[in-house]
């Protein structure tokens, strides 16, 4: 292990009831979390229960897993939402955009047809248009049942 856990500043590595509310599923090393100031309806990532800063530190565990999850995201995505695309991806870095520096984590965003247009209109703020209980509500049963599909 790089580091056991994060400084304490670290989102993803701090427990707390507002932050685990937000938790979809856990894996056996990771966890998929709605994000709290999401891009659109269903913008959820893919983050390693330990704080490494990028791929370059992931186990081969931790690497199958974050796939597994990441597949799985996208299913859910699908599901609830069926939108006409997803952005995968990753920020490694602050000069790439990265918003929790040091603590990989996998973007899935959803996006509709038009969308950055709507986005750019509203002056590049966050727009919130589902209310974060009602995604969990969403798409927690979904992925219980894709974990259960793949034991
Ligand atoms: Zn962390």
């Amino acid at each position: 292990m790089t580091s056991a856990s994060g400084d304490g500043s670290c989102i993803f590595c701090q427990s707390s009831p507002s932050r685990d509310a937000l938790i979809l599923v856990r894996g056996r090393v990771s966890f998929v979390i709605l994000n709290l100031y999401p891009y659109s309806s269903g913008h959820i990532m893919v983050v390693p229960n330990r704080h490494a800063p990028n791929l370059a530190s992931m186990s081969a565990d931790e690497q199958a897993e974050l796939m597994t999850l990441t597949r799985h995201a996208e299913m859910a995505l699908t599901e609830a939402y069926a939108p006409h695309g997803i952005n995968v991806g990753i920020n490694l870095g602050r000069a790439a955009g990265a918003g929790v520096l040091d603590h990989l984590h996998v973007h899935l965003v959803p996006r509709w047809n038009g969308d950055t247009n709507f986005m750019t209109a509203i002056g590049n703020a966050r727009v919130l248009p589902e209310h974060l209980g009602e995604s969990a509500k969403r798409l927690r049963p979904i992925f219980e049942r894709l974990a259960k599909g793949d034991e």
